[in-house]
């Protein structure tokens, strides 16, 4: 073998040895961001305990329906109703994604709300449990928002609704330990005639009430 060939095998070994060093160094990296992003989520909506059978249609950030910011110790779960007769969930989502248009918002109006139960009994999630929604002004630091669609005018949910109503309701209570008591009205917070029919009808909201605490209990 010449000296010359020995020089070349000699550097291709160099470089060999190189390229698995590179191979190895990319690959720890990799391990590490994989690692690290386990630890330390990107997202805050990687934090979200939202139960399983809600959909995550999350809001885009923007100032008037999903400001980012970060949500305080639950005190109460605040139930509301859309107010718009026949509306999907998925249509009131959309409304408060739009906010963020100002051909569509140009009052500059704030709403938003963690879950919007549909005519279905689907249950769409617009905000993380990790952020405040627009829902429940001034309480929106220590508050979680359910906005909930209606067949007509008189505000009543329907039966399927109602149903998912009650378990999503309880579930969060079970989440931030708290009681069907912890339940109350958006005219609890701040006077509105919100959700109507259960403001107009003291009767039956104690017995929605009712119906999440025998819900809860069945947890236990
Ligand atoms: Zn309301």
């Amino acid at each position: 073998m010449s000296g010359n060939k020995r020089k070349k095998q000699k550097e291709q070994i160099r470089w060999d040895r190189l390229g698995i060093a590179v191979l190895l160094f990319i690959g720890t990296i990799l391990l590490l961001a994989f690692l690290l992003s386990r630890i330390f989520p990107r997202d805050e909506a990687a934090n979200d305990r939202a139960p399983s059978y809600v959909e995550k249609r999350l809001l885009t950030k923007n100032e008037y329906s999903r400001p980012g910011n970060a949500l305080g110790s639950v005190k109460n779960i605040v139930i509301h109703y859309v107010a718009n007769p026949g509306t999907s969930a998925e249509a009131n989502r959309n409304y408060f994604e739009n906010l963020r248009k100002n051909a569509n918002n140009p009052q500059g109006v704030k709403a938003s709300s963690h879950f919007i139960v549909g005519l279905n009994g689907e249950v769409v999630q617009c905000v993380p449990l990790t952020e405040i929604a627009y829902a429940n002004y001034p309480r929106n630091e220590d508050t979680v928002s359910i906005e909930v669609c209606h067949p007509d005018e008189t505000g009543k949910f329907n039966d399927e609704t109602y149903r998912t109503v009650v378990k999503l309701t309880a579930d969060l209570l079970k989440i931030y330990g708290l009681t069907a008591d912890d339940v109350i009205r958006h005219y609890d917070v701040s006077g509105k005639e919100c959700p109507k029919f259960y403001v107009e009808h003291e009767d039956a909201w104690t017995a929605l009430k009712e119906d999440i605490r025998t819900e809860l209990d069945a947890k236990d």
